[in-house]
């Protein structure tokens, strides 16, 4: 029998997303022999098919509620629709750029990538296109997919994959799924033009504070989004372009252009050899680390979306940093810290949060918990004579009201949020925030005067 051909590296990433990227580069600056294996586009799920693109949908879909403030104001211009494909054109060449930038930075520091799944053939080798690859560290960052749907008809259905596969904004929409992703390409679809109806299982941000949730759905109700809570799917039926929806309960909604699935994500653990190097996977099926993102095999680690801690891209970077920082870099105690991750929704209006939830803080402080809201119009939504209010939440705890949790609905949360989220961890109570002369006239001011 002739044995495969061997080399060998200090590092081998499997998976070349957020976190195995940033991992990597990490590592090579600190004059690590890396290799990489990605067989997709380099970036993964965030540059190609979801943060990016996404953010880019979203800026178009803010154009168009921009326009329809401006007419509202007074400018004598009827707002007009998208060209789709000319916009798609700018967001894939954005998104190329992007990935580019990688190809230039890895040939800088000397990584090499192989584009090639590639497996686990037991500890310390990871089999990849004919050859087999010799190391002591081996980084698992294969990232997630979207979970198909598990009823009849599902394959009537696209997901958000699909969805950046569009090329016209499809007239009727059902999107099932009211987490963070459902709500966002609802909201753009519904601002560029559809007729969009939403199908959460329970409420819309069920992980997030419940008021959150709340004001979303107000908001989507008030710009002409149908919102059925606690829908239970049964079935999919009807031909290509007029897809019905059926419930549990025998109700049929439709027909719809498109049906978007967005109900969560699974992780990528198939066909990554995990059996035969003995990696363990969680209760949930993801892949068991503990909080050095070790798995349970030594020199085997996991950071990302596959090990199901929080499936953003900034935490798959920062997770993979303080990995190489810890193997490469002379710093055996680095470890990224999993509280107080900020996070934004890019919905229309969008969310931020940061800290936890008034639920989570009354249930770990009981009635230490003082809560306090702010809810105004933003000027230029009042400008336009719209009624509809942003609103602002303060979670603090104890006597000096250490500010635990911070969350607010309305446009530009998700660019007020990054400074108050440092703010948060650094331990501000509710009379630094009144201690901070306002900027005025702005909503970001309503943190430091709220009452
Ligand atoms: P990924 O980026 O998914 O990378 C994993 C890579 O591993 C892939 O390229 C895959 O091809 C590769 N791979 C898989 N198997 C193998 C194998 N056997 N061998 C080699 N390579 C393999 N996060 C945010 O922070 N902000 C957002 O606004 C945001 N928006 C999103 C919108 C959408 C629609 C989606 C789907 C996700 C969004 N996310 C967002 C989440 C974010 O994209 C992920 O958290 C992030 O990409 C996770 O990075 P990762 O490195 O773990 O995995």
């Amino acid at each position: 029998m002739t044995m495969p051909p061997t080399e060998h590296a200090d590092l081998l990433v499997i998976g070349g997303g957020s976190g195995g990227i940033a991992c990597a580069i990490r590592a090579a600056r600190h004059g690590a022999r890396v290799i990489l294996f990605e067989p997709r586009e380099l970036g993964g799920t965030c540059v190609n098919r979801g943060c990016v693109p996404k953010k880019a949908m979203w800026l178009a879909a803010e154009l168009a509620e921009a326009q329809r403030i401006a007419v509202a104001v007074g400018f004598n211009s009827a707002p007009g629709a998208l060209d789709w494909k000319r916009f798609v054109a700018h967001r894939e060449a954005y998104v190329a750029r992007s990935r580019a930038s990688y190809g230039q930075r890895f040939a800088q520091l000397g990584i090499r990538v192989v584009a090639a799944a590639a497996r686990l053939a037991g500890a310390g080798v990871v089999h990849a296109d004919g050859i087999n690859y010799h190391t002591p560290h081996i980084l698992l960052a294969t990232g997630a997919r979207p979970r198909p749907l598990a009823v009849p008809g599902a394959e009537r259905a696209i997901d958000s994959d699909g969805f950046f596969a569009l090329d016209t904004c499809p007239e009727r929409v059902a999107v099932l799924g009211g987490g963070y992703i459902g709500v966002e390409l609802g909201g753009v679809l519904a601002a560029l033009g559809s007729r969009v109806s939403l199908f959460p299982r329970s409420r819309l941000l069920s992980r997030f504070d419940a008021e959150l949730g709340a004001w979303l759905t107000e908001a989507m109700r008030g710009r002409g989004i149908e919102v059925r809570e606690n829908f239970a799917l049964a079935r999919l039926d009807g031909k290509p372009g007029a897809v019905f929806v059926h419930g549990k309960d025998a109700s049929r909604h439709g027909p719809f252009d498109v049906v978007l699935a967005a109900t969560g994500r699974i992780p990528n653990v198939e066909d990554v050899g995990l059996e035969a190097a003995g990696v363990a996977l969680d209760a949930r099926g993801f892949i068991a680390t503990d909080a050095f993102e070790n798995t349970s095999v030594d020199g085997i680690h996991a950071v990302g979306d596959v090990n199901g801690k929080i499936e953003l891209t900034p935490v798959a970077i920062a997770a993979g940093r303080a990995l190489a920082e810890r193997l490469f870099g002379g710093q055996p105690d680095a470890r990224l810290d999993y509280r107080d991750v900020p996070s934004v929704v890019f919905s229309h209006p969008p969310i931020g949060s940061v800290g936890l939830s008034e639920a989570d803080a009354r249930a770990q402080h009981g009635d230490a918990v003082r809560v306090r809201h702010s809810a105004f119009k933003p000027m230029l939504w009042s400008l336009a004579g719209s009624e509809e209010r942003m609103h602002l939440k303060l979670v603090c705890v104890g006597e000096d009201e250490r500010i635990v949790g911070l969350h607010g609905i309305g446009p530009g949360i998700d660019e007020i949020l990054q400074g108050f989220a440092v703010a948060l961890r650094m331990g501000a109570r509710y009379a630094d925030f009144q201690r901070t002369v306002a900027i005025h006239p702005t909503a970001a001011e309503e943190f430091v005067t709220m009452g």
